[in-house]
């Protein structure tokens, strides 16, 4: 590889789908990386969008100067209007706005929008091609046939961000995937890894989102202290790389320095290890196949000392079995336990249910829909998902009663 393949990768156009979020900031802050080392306007910028955060979306604008701003919440369109007027930006409004940003060509679209709410912004990108760096795990977790058919309809390369998967894709030998006979995917157990039952019962939101080792959104903080967020990328996994329920796995591993671990058949494991920020894994999305310079943490071994792993405790976290089971059941029971869970933690967030409330709503609804066929239809998953939705609200409605 020469260096006009690397400035190739660098002025690769980008759109950011959820630019305001943890996931974007990090990737604006790994293309600013580029434009101050590398050249003012590496990684133009084709739209950014954001869904209610309208003063962090134009100030993102004012600085990095994409062609188009979009605000998913309609209602804040003036205010995008006032914020950006005389910037030469062109903006726009509402969920199908976000979708058509999506659809707009661009060389690699993080899509980094939490929620199955991204799933259709990404499946616009996924249509259109190109590299798609993939952040959220949801999208793929509801509807992951639906996805897949997608992408080998369009040709699109996805490039995983989850730090895991990215990890993953990194030391899978792809071809020789026949020979790969486990993925261990590291957990580093969350704010309550060493909580008793009791103590997490009485968990708040604000001891919930802090996680020891990673700065992440809120619902993805609060899935990492349930672990569901693991199960959530088992189910990713196998989606990804097209590996059973058997060959996949998950260990805790407290330090989150080696994120993902492959095993072959000659015995041979290969691991991935990075400091534990996010700036990396999306720098290996954006220059994928070149690796681009990235502000991240660098690996101090010495200062991390000891490198432990443990079992993760399925009986304490049982969103973790819960989502294997979902895993094994297959059908639509990932789309269910998604949508279900998405209402729980953010009844959880609002101080509607409690945090061991949390896998009964999820659990509860999961059974009430138990055993629906696979669909690779995306209205019949949307509508899966709904009817998911509106179980688990009432479920909430009840234990708020
Ligand atoms: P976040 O809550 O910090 O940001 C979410 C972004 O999505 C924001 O820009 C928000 O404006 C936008 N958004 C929210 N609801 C929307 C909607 N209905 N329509 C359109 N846009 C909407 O979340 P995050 O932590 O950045 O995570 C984003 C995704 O990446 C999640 O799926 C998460 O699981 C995944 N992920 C995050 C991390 C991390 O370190 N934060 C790591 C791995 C995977
Ligand atoms: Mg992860």
């Amino acid at each position: 590889m020469n260096l006009s393949d690397l400035q190739d990768a660098l002025w690769r156009r980008v759109t950011i789908l959820g630019s305001t979020g943890s996931i974007g900031t990090s990737t604006l802050s790994v293309i600013g990386h580029a434009r101050k080392e590398f050249d003012p306007a590496a990684f133009p910028i084709e739209a950014l969008t954001a869904q209610s955060n309208v003063e962090g979306l134009a100030a993102q604008a004012k600085a990095f100067r994409p062609k188009l701003a979009v605000i998913g919440d309609e209602r804040l369109y003036g205010r995008l209007h006032d914020l950006l007027a005389g910037e030469g930006i062109e903006i726009a409004a509402g969920p199908q706005s976000v979708i058509q940003a999506a659809a707009r060509g661009a060389e690699v679209t993080m899509v980094a929008i939490v929620g199955a709410a991204g799933l259709e912004p990404a499946l616009a990108a996924v249509a259109r091609g190109g590299l798609i760096a993939l952040a959220n795990k949801e999208c793929i977790v509801a509807a992951g046939h639906v996805f897949r058919d997608a992408v080998k309809r369009s040709h699109a390369t996805v490039i995983p961000v989850d730090s895991e998967h990215n990890a993953a894709f990194q030391v899978l030998d792809f071809d020789q995937f026949h020979s790969v006979e486990r993925v261990t995917l590291t957990a580093s157990g969350g704010p309550f890894r060493d909580w008793s039952k009791e103590r997490m019962a009485r968990a708040t939101p604000e001891q919930a989102v802090a996680h020891p080792n990673w700065s992440m959104g809120a619902k993805i903080s609060v899935d990492s202290a349930t672990l569901m967020n693991k199960g959530l990328e088992l189910i990713e996994a196998h989606h990804l790389f097209d590996l059973p329920a058997d060959r996949l796995d998950a260990v805790v591993h407290p330090q989150s320095i080696i994120h993902c671990l492959v095993s072959y058949a000659d015995g041979s494991t290969l691991a991935h290890l990075s400091a534990p920020d996010m700036r990396t894994p999306i720098a290996v999305a954006l220059g994928w196949p070149r690796r681009i310079g990235s502000p991240s943490q660098r690996l101090d071994l010495a200062a991390a000392g000891a490198l432990t792993f443990q079992e993760a405790d399925r009986d304490r976290f049982p969103c973790l079995a819960l989502a294997e089971s979902c895993l094994r059941a297959g059908g639509m029971a990932p789309t269910v336990l998604n949508a279900a869970n998405e209402v729980a933690v953010h009844a959880f967030l609002g101080g509607r249910i409690g945090f061991a409330d949390i896998c009964p709503v999820v659990g509860d609804c999961v059974e009430a829909m138990d055993g629906r066929a696979i669909s690779t239809n995306l209205d019949a998953v949307l509508a899966i998902d709904g009817e998911a939705r509106e179980i688990a609200g009432q479920a909430i409605l009840r234990l708020a009663a």
